[in-house]
């Protein structure tokens, strides 16, 4: 069966690092920039030009760096964010213009003050305006989660008609279910007809951008936005590495992506420093404990075969070797076993007689340190190998 191919847009450096207390400084997300075309992202979104000084810089020097990925800057249906957008990718091998206007009568009514007619003619103007400087031209419909499908079909025709190539319909403030999402979702790829690459946009809200963002997958989209480690506004956006493991893992017979896992971990942590942003110990596919085994059964089950207690192994994500975590539930095999690793000889009853021990330091602590076990050792008189 032919793989269908999911362009990975990575917004962590715009939707990313408008984060709380996240903001990248120009270096930075140049640095995360090249890391994020090394793992194989198929379009890098550097900023929103307009806003800031550091954004349109951003945009310009990765714009002039980046090679394989394109790269997108965004920009409301302004003239002024167009040029901005416009200019700053002037260097790009790829340029993508990503205009954004609010399509639901919530942010039109309140925010905007305008009607659907005049969001449609909006929408309209910035895309045949946008297509003199760039040929990919991406429009998202905001707060799509809460507009009524009639006008995104509407709106879908009317920005094609204009010259977009690329249609995302966003889940702005992580309200859907899956099931919405894939609705949502089918009713722009039905209006789309096929002239134009519908994409998806997850928040995690209520923590669900990963199943929205399969859901959307699934109803036709072909594009997820999604950032690393999912950080982003709120409880920030869809997890990068959650999406490409799932995809690689499960759906790899249907699905294809560009993405090397092998650098998902070295990228999630530069990222986690860069924005001052420290990961979850339990977070998916890159968090310290995913190959960390603390209790008895699985230490066991681990030290006889991995599979028994991994679905994946640390090299394919770029991880360090599973590690197991000697605690107050580890069994005897696990804790013999790194005692004998030390150079330690255990015999006769000296097998009962250390792990007995070990329980009791055990019950004190959270974790029983290589320097605990060494000096639980001694204290019992155990042989030490001599060293050859
Ligand atoms: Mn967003």
């Amino acid at each position: 069966m032919q793989k269908e191919k999911i362009t990975i847009f990575d917004t962590t450096l715009r939707d990313g690092e408008q984060a709380p207390g996240a903001a990248l400084s120009l270096r930075e997300k140049i640095t995360i920039s090249l890391s994020l075309e090394r793992l194989g992202v198929d379009v890098i979104e550097a900023g929103f030009p307009v806003a800031s000084k550091v954004d349109f810089d951003a945009v310009y020097q990765v714009g002039s760096l980046v090679k394989e990925s394109a790269v997108s800057a965004l920009a409301r249906a302004k003239k002024g964010d167009i040029e901005a957008a416009a200019n700053a990718l002037s260097k790009a091998k790829r340029p993508r213009l990503h205009i954004f206007l609010a399509t639901s009568d919530l942010h039109l009514t309140h925010k905007l003050k305008i009607s659907r007619e005049e969001a449609k003619d909006m929408a309209f103007q910035a895309v045949k305006y946008a297509r003199n400087f760039a040929e990919e031209i991406q429009f998202s419909f905001e707060d799509a989660c809460r507009s009524d499908h009639h006008f995104l079909r509407e709106m879908t025709e009317t920005v094609i008609e204009a010259g977009a190539t690329i249609i995302n319909a966003p889940d702005t403030v992580g309200f859907l279910l899956p099931e919405e999402t894939a609705a949502m979702i089918k009713a722009v790829v039905e209006a789309a007809n096929q002239k134009a690459i519908v994409s998806a946009h997850a928040h995690n809200d209520m923590g669900l951008a990963v199943a929205n963002s399969l859901a959307a997958i699934e109803a036709g989209a072909k594009q997820i936005e999604c950032t690393i480690n999912g950080i982003g506004e709120r409880a920030g956006n869809a997890a990068l590495e959650e999406i490409a493991v799932i995809l690689a893992t499960r759906l790899d017979e249907r699905y294809a992506t560009k993405i090397k896992t092998r650098f998902l971990s070295i990228v999630s942590d530069e990222v986690a420093r860069c924005c001052a942003m420290p990961k979850a110990p339990n977070k998916a596919i890159v968090g310290e404990n995913v190959f960390r085994h603390g209790s008895g059964v699985h230490q066991d089950g681990m030290m006889k075969e991995a599979k028994t207690y991994e679905i994946f192994t640390p090299d394919f994500v770029g991880a360090k070797r599973s590690k197991i975590v000697l605690t107050r539930h580890s069994g005897s095999a696990a804790a013999i076993a790194a005692v004998k690793e030390m150079g330690f000889i255990l015999e006769n009853d000296e097998p009962s007689r250390f792990f007995a021990a070990f329980k009791q330091r055990a019950e004190q602590c959270k974790i029983v340190s290589n320097e605990a076990l060494k000096r639980l050792a001694q204290d019992l008189g155990l042989r030490s190998q001599p060293f050859a």
